[in-house]
């Protein structure tokens, strides 16, 4: 282990582990194996990236991205770490070369799809090579109950057989009760450890809201707070997704569409954009994103139902994996209730898988439909537990108002009922406000005792009603996809009056979010050297065709920020810095921190004393108004006429003879020192006065 701290430090850049990785690097050293469950970021990478430095011989790390090997590969190389991937877009050569690194021992971690692997010359490579571990990344995907099922991982299983001295680590960021099983089960992983990680996400603020013209409320949601930061807005449709994305394009962000309508071609280069920029909004479906570990994303952006609490918590998770604040929204309605309900009936799967699914569903609505902290119930989903209420959700940040819907509820189901059970909402709430139209009387329903029963809800009112209870299991929708409603069991108790209802409120439009999220500095200085940080990653970067983030996160950034180190020794402390890097990007960054600490830049104070100064008080007053001491006055006016701000007759009044004697005495003082002129001029002028002179002057002085 004290290797493994040390490569923590000197590699990574980091002081010390988190939660349970010194625990999980310490098992897989020792050669065990390993089931590893911890949330996006919290780290998971390191787990096997160290054991692997630590061991003789390559880690194979399995992932079904080819795409992102490339990037993973990138940002080890930073850190120097050996590393590469080995995919159908290397050419024959770089994958030979890999190869013998492989059989030499001279490599540590090496990337491949489980397709790849599972060939039998690599297999037979492997055999012939030594070997620190095997890795399977996104282990879901040998679950059938997980949600990206890929057969291929299914015959990972082979790989306990043929080297069953190697250890072996699964690491997945979501799985609940069951997937967890067949995971373990299908890898073989009884006798190894398995480390459950806390599932919480801290920094992610969770808001869930009921759709009232969602391109506003998403526009909304983005600019407060959100402008010029990378996310991603997940949607139902590519249709959907390219025109969201045209239209966020419009109202002026950088945003782009990625779904399995376009191009492999195009698609990769929607992704390369969205991790190699800043501040890209991509909208997509749901082919985009698993992988993906750009670190700054700065929120996500639901515009549909996902089909259960493990993806949206999948989705969700990709917000914020470098610990800074970041958001997890979601705008919902009635419609996705139903499609997803009727999507559900439709589906080809068998009874068993049937149930999983509508189960997995319900527990989606629940949360939607939840009055209390999101953040407990989802980690209640994951056999997690949070004792208080987060404080980081929008029901704990600004609590729903609930009301008791029993009566209402027996109105509306019974409206079901008495209109033969085949009929969708839009009908119902007719008949329920009693509306005029042809097609009831056509049915004879206006003569049914629940016709306008309803006056005292409004139509809006009413489909929220139907929407909760479809989302609670009172109501089912038609397999057929007309809409219609019909009653389930559950439903009785409710109807009979055994049963009471407490509903969410529907508030009218919620008000813009609050400011969240923004950076926050104390000082118009310290953004502008953030800005000044960023601008230099950017160049770097694409110096070297690399994402910013893999230069350095955000988080390291903030730090440089904070911190503002004047040395690279003072630099290296920074958490995020390793030694190749210091090494390799210190200078240009302490350059950036030195020239951004120069005065000539017109600060906060400087620029009220100039203000005063416009508005016609002299120095004098300016220092009796600020009570600030003359000569700081003079300072800020100096600093002010040096940076162009001010003119130096704005300042002072001095006859032109005086002027010429001043600046005559500073030419014949050899190096522009404020003392000698001062006495050759026996004391005539203040220092201040001078100070602002010699501000004007070439630059030798
Ligand atoms: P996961 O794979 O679990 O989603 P990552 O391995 O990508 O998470 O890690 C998330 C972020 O946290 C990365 O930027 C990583 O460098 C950083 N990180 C991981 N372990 C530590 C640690 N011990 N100290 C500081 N930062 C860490
Ligand atoms: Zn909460």
């Amino acid at each position: 282990m004290r290797r493994a701290l040390e490569i923590l430090k000197k590699t990574y850049g980091y002081d010390s582990f988190r939660g349970q990785q010194a625990e999980i690097i310490g098992h897989i050293i020792g050669g065990g194996n390993a089931f590893v469950l911890m949330p996006t970021g919290a780290g998971k990478s390191l787990c096997y990236q160290i054991p692997a430095l630590c061991r003789d011989g390559a880690g194979i790390i399995i992932s079904p991205l080819i795409a992102l090997m490339q990037d993973q590969v990138a940002a080890l190389l930073q850190l120097g770490v050996r590393a590469a991937a080995i995919n159908s877009s290397m050419t024959a050569e770089h994958i030979s070369n890999t190869k013998n690194a492989i059989r030499n021992g001279v490599i540590d971690l090496v990337y491949v799809a489980p397709e790849r692997l599972l060939m039998a010359d690599f297999l037979e490579l492997l055999q012939q090579s030594p070997l620190a571990l095997f890795a399977k990344d996104e282990a879901h995907c040998v679950s059938q109950w997980g949600h990206d099922f890929r057969p291929h991982y299914v015959q990972l299983s082979a790989l306990a057989r043929r080297f069953p001295t190697v250890p072996r680590v699964a690491l997945t960021a979501t799985a609940d009760a069951p997937t967890r099983k067949d995971i373990i089960g299908r890898l073989h992983l009884h006798d190894g450890k398995t480390f459950l990680g806390g599932f919480d996400r801290p920094n992610i603020h969770y808001a869930i809201m009921i759709k009232d013209n969602p391109k506003q409320q998403l526009l909304r949601f983005i600019k407060h707070g959100h402008a010029g930061d990378s996310g991603i807005v997940y949607c139902l449709s590519r249709k959907q997704a390219d025109e969201t994305a045209a239209w966020l394009r419009e109202e002026g962000f950088n945003a782009l569409a990625y779904h399995a309508g376009m191009t492999g071609e195009a698609r990769a280069l929607s992704q390369a954009r969205f991790l190699r920029e800043d501040s890209i909004i991509m909208v997509a479906t749901i082919a985009f994103g698993m992988g993906i570990d750009k670190p700054d994303v700065r929120f996500v952006a639901h515009l549909n139902l996902p089909k259960s609490i493990e993806v949206y918590y999948q989705e969700t998770g990709r917000a914020g994996r470098d610990g800074l604040p970041a958001d997890g929204w979601m705008a919902y309605g009635l419609q996705d209730v139903i499609t997803l309900r009727q999507m559900q009936e439709n589906s080809v799967a068998d009874e068993q898988h049937k149930r999983v699914e509508r189960h997995k569903l319900d527990a989606m609505l629940g949360l939607c439909e939840l009055t209390s902290c999101r953040r407990q119930a989802l980690l209640r989903y994951f056999g997690d537990k949070l004792d208080h209420p987060c404080g980081n959700c929008d029901n704990c940040l600004t609590p729903p108002a609930t009301w008791d819907a029993s009566v209402a509820a027996q109105k509306a189901l019974s409206c079901v009922h008495r209109t033969g059970q085949r009929f969708g909402v839009n009908y119902l709430v007719d008949v329920l406000r009693g509306s005029d139209h042809e097609r009831i009387k056509q049915f004879g329903h206006d003569k049914l005792t629940t016709y306008g029963i309803g006056k005292e809800h409004s139509a809006i009112e009413w489909k929220n009603l139907y929407r909760q209870l479809i989302s609670r299991g009172l109501l089912n929708v038609d397999i057929e996809g007309h809409g219609g409603l019909h009653l389930t069991d559950a439903a009785r108790p409710v109807l009979r009056g055994e049963e009471k209802l407490h509903l969410r409120k529907v508030t009218k439009a919620e008000k813009p979010e609050r400011k969240r999220n923004e950076k926050q500095f104390k000082q118009a200085a310290d953004s502008t050297l953030w800005e000044a940080l960023r601008q230099k990653r950017k160049q770097l970067a694409e110096e070297q065709g690399v994402a910013a983030y893999v230069i350095f996160h955000d988080a390291t950034l903030m730090e440089m920020v904070e911190r503002q180190p004047q040395t690279l020794e003072q630099l290296g402390l920074i958490s995020g810095i390793g030694a190749r890097k210091l090494d390799a990007y210190g200078e240009a960054f302490l350059e950036v921190i030195c020239e951004s600490a120069q005065p000539a830049t017109i600060t906060d104070t400087i620029a009220e004393t100039v203000t005063l100064l416009c508005r016609g008080l002299d120095p004098v007053a300016i220092a009796h108004q600020r009570n600030l001491t003359l000569n700081t006055v003079y300072s800020h006016l100096t600093k002010a006429i040096e940076s162009g701000e001010v003119e130096l007759e704005d300042v002072i009044t001095l006859e032109k003879h005086e002027l010429q004697a001043i600046q005559l005495a500073f030419e014949q003082s050899d190096d522009g020192k404020i003392k000698p002129v001062y006495e050759a001029l026996e004391g005539a002028y203040e220092y201040g006065v001078l100070q602002c002179v010699r501000a004007t002057l070439a630059p030798q002085h």
